[in-house]
């Protein structure tokens, strides 16, 4: 038998111990050879190993976790892999900060290898952190994305599409991060509101010669003007459509054409179109046919085409040529707007649109797919469905998934240098780097050339990570049916544009059908002062904090506690603190129930019931449907909150107060009912709790149980009792919680003996007789006194109709 449980709830070390055991036994296990329970398989998404787990990342892992160990417990083989998504821009740059050298200066498979090695150090940092919160994963499943297989996995997709027809390399235009200096994604966007200021550029009409002021918050792109557009219902300038306006500076003639889309209350109405300033001149260059100049090169810095602004960044050209207007009388005024700029969201850097050679999918030929199997997927809460929807239908462009970077999955192609051809790696060849590795073919199928180079662009990490589900089934080598499509993919609502919508299109693109089945969306963690939590507002927890301060069960069940599925939350150490007092209050209950239950063998029949026991039992069968309806509904808020209350107050507060005096009289019933109460309290505990509940079973449960963990255990059912005793019972405890207060009221203290309860009530007098024997052992009274008539002191408030007064 193991060893008593302490007076004091050391939760540094009964966590750690329990952490140790569950993996040393493989408790949480996938059983792949089971083919009877039925497999819930569970879509992880892969963090980013920044080294730290942020308390965000926590509250996406306790949730998965409540999914997992419930449906454990409901009969599933649970399935919760664990990867990391290891490629990205923010490694390179932590590397280059890390050693003090740029990229630039290191030979590319030095710094890959020192890319790895980092990446390697910051997930053993986080692995820790993620055990530390007492997470039910199946840790032999755990893979990296940067590993071999993977490559394999991710270059067989980018195969497996191209050959559909769905990856293609072409020219067109991207956004650009100049400080990056690679193509990125319209999902890698991030829009900010910035107060600009707006020019106002004289500019001549040739045929006339009279002036036409244009306003623009780009004047250093005045060198890629293209075109002037107005609106065609504007009258100001309906007798200059078909006419030419010569730019400044430039001296270019260029096309004044009217077009719907112009706003007309925007600076003047007439607008420029250069190539390319935004989203709208990119539409407006491929409708008219426009030419494209551009100068902006690479890494943001003016070419040739600027003229005089050549060799200036993007910032010093803007102030520089509205020097030079200004100098030359063509700048009429500058005022200042708010306007929104797309940034890079891993740099923030303003990006730029420029035509680039790159690889593309096909993703708006199959966003109508990409809906319809959006709908099919159980979204929770519901209302994060119009999010993906929302997003869909603002893109206007295919997904560049080809990356200027180094740390990337390789693009699995060669080209022949002599007549261009691109040669598709095959399957066979996997995993490859054609940057570095020969190329598996002898030499051009098209022109019979030996010179043949690899490809030096890589793919867009969620190439990698999009594909998860399919990987976690075994894919390509096989797809296990019990594990795909997954039946939940959890992720916040802030990645519901990228995690989902690329989980769903990839899904479309290899397997016509969504990778997922139900999306659980979490909301953010605020900091204590209600801003996003950010290093750089001061308001930044870490999850080791937490778990230092308070252990992951308090941590855990706060996160429960604290809001509704897919809302924000507050990080409160206030509600860390609420979670730890009930805990601790769970442990002192185990700890008196456990004197009475030790040496107690159960008969496992309940009988001799008494009022109070039925109502217990009452109790505890509501608390059981109402969580299950809960954690079926993924509402952990609601499931915790009926947890706390029937513990806290009708556990603790009366029912275990009600049968003090029973227990060391040793009275069969209230040892068996309690038994029964508190093995289901903490089987359901242990989906928020898993430790605590652990420990309190090990001590009282496992010898006579029978299971090695808690979490083995059948979720419970509700227990029968009898209605009609139940509500005697209720009485009996709403008047015993009467009496205590007067006894407290009193200054007497709860344990001290007195005279006599005295009750009055003609209702309920004849069921008053039959509890007063609880009555009167509860409150340590000589004698239970009941009157049909008159009134006592003090008024029971669930039963107007009883009062009562005690008798020192
Ligand atoms: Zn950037
Ligand atoms: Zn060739």
């Amino acid at each position: 038998m193991s060893e008593r449980l302490p007076k004091v709830y050391d939760f540094k070390a009964v966590e750690e111990k329990w952490q140790r055991i569950w993996e040393e036994r493989g408790i949480y296990r996938f059983d792949r050879e089971d083919r009877g329970r039925p497999a819930f398989s569970i879509d992880t998404p892969p963090p980013y190993p920044s080294g730290e787990l942020h308390v965000g990342n926590a509250l996406n892992f306790v949730y998965i976790d409540f999914v997992a160990r419930y449906k454990r417990m409901k009969g599933y083989n649970v399935f919760f892999p664990q990867g990391w998504d290891c490629h990205g821009l923010p490694t390179e740059v932590r590397v280059e900060r890390t050693t003090g050298r740029k990229k630039s200066e290191f030979a590319p498979e030095e710094f890959l290898r020192l890319c790895r090695e980092y990446t390697l150090k910051w997930i053993g940092e986080m692995r820790k952190d993620l055990k530390a919160l007492g997470l039910s994963i199946d840790w032999s499943t755990e893979y990296m994305t940067m590993d071999p297989d993977y490559w394999r996995r991710t270059q067989h997709s980018f195969i497996a599409m191209y050959r559909r027809g769905l990856v293609y390399r072409g020219e067109h235009p991207v956004v650009w991060c100049p400080r990056c200096e690679t193509a990125i994604a319209e999902a890698e966007v991030e829009y900010v509101e910035r107060s600009k200021p707006l020019y106002y550029v004289r500019f001549r009409i040739k045929e006339s010669g009279e002036d036409l002021v244009v306003a623009t918050t780009r004047p250093e792109l005045l060198g890629s003007c293209v075109a002037v557009l107005v609106h065609p219902d504007d009258s100001r300038y309906a007798h200059l459509v078909g006419k030419h306006a010569v730019v400044p500076l430039y001296r270019r003639e260029v096309p004044i054409l009217a077009d719907e889309g112009v706003d007309r209350e925007f600076g003047t109405g007439a607008v420029m179109v250069c190539t390319y300033g935004d989203k709208s001149d990119v539409r407006w260059q491929k409708k008219y046919s426009l030419p494209v100049i551009i100068s902006i090169d690479d890494r943001g810095v003016m070419n040739d085409n600027a003229g005089p602004l050549a060799g200036l960044k993007v910032e010093e050209a803007r102030a520089r040529v509205a020097e030079i207007l200004k100098e030359k009388g063509l700048l009429v005024k500058v005022e200042s707007i708010s306007s929104t700029i797309g940034t890079c969201w891993r740099c923030h850097t303003p990006v730029e649109i420029l035509p680039k050679k790159q690889w593309f999918v096909k993703s708006t030929e199959l966003s109508q797919k990409v809906l319809e199997e959006a709908r099919k997927v159980r979204w929770i809460p519901d209302y994060m469905y119009k999010r993906l929807e929302n997003w869909v239908q603002s893109l206007d462009w295919d997904w560049v998934i080809s990356r200027q970077r180094l740390f990337a999955t390789p693009i699995p192609v060669y080209y022949c240098s002599n007549c261009g051809a691109e040669l598709v790696v095959g399957e066979e060849h996997l995993p490859i780097d054609p940057r570095f590795d020969p190329p598996p073919f002898e030499k051009c199928p098209k022109c019979g050339s030996r010179e043949l180079v690899g490809e030096r662009d890589v793919m867009d990490t969620w190439m990698d990570s999009s594909i998860t589900a399919a990987v976690h089934a075994g894919w390509p080598d096989r797809l296990d049916e019990r594990l795909f499509p997954a039946d939940l993919q959890p992720n916040g609502y802030d990645i519901i544009r990228t995690w989902d919508y690329y989980l769903i299109l990839r899904g479309v693109a290899l397997f016509g059908v969504s990778q997922f089945k139900e999306a659980l969306i979490n909301g953010m963690v605020r900091g204590t002062d209600g801003r996003m939590m950010h290093k750089s507002y001061g308001n930044y927890v870490a999850a080791r904090e937490v778990l230092e301060k308070y252990g992951a069960d308090s941590f855990r069940l706060w996160i429960a506690l604290a809001a509704a599925t897919g809302q924000d939350v507050r990080f409160s150490w206030e509600g860390v603190d609420y979670a730890h007092r009930f805990l601790v209050k769970v442990w002192n209950a185990a700890r008196l129930a456990e004197a009475y239950l030790r040496e107690f063998t159960p008969a496992r029949a309940l009988s001799g019931l008494k009022p109070v026991d039925h109502w217990i039992l009452r109790e505890l069968a509501s608390t059981v449907s109402r969580v299950t309806k809960h954690l079926e509904e993924y509402n952990f808020q609601g499931a915790a909150q009926e947890l706390v209350e029937f513990a806290w107050h009708k556990l603790c507060d009366h029912y275990l107060e009600a049968i003090k005096y029973r227990l060391s009289a040793n009275d069969p019933a209230a040892r068996e009912v309690l038994y029964a109460v508190l093995l289901q309290l903490l089987q359901m505990l242990s989906v928020f709790a898993p430790h605590i509940s652990e420990e309190i079973y090990h001590t009282i449960y496992r010898d006579k149980e029978g299971l090695d963990s808690i979490t083995l255990s059948r979720w419970p059912e509700p227990v029968s009792y009898s209605e009609q005793e139940a509500k005697v019972g209720e009485l009996a405890v709403a008047t015993i919680a009467e009496a205590r207060r007067a006894k407290h009221d009193s200054r007497i203290p709860l344990g001290a003996r007195i005279k006599a309860v005295h009750l009055y009530s003609s209702e309920f007098a004849a069921l008053l007789r039959s509890v007063t024997e609880d009555i009167k052992g509860t409150l340590r009274a000589e004698q239970v006194v009941i009157h049909e008539e008159g009134e006592g002191e003090r008024v029971v408030p669930e039963f107007p109709s009883v009062s009562l007064t005690i008798e020192p």
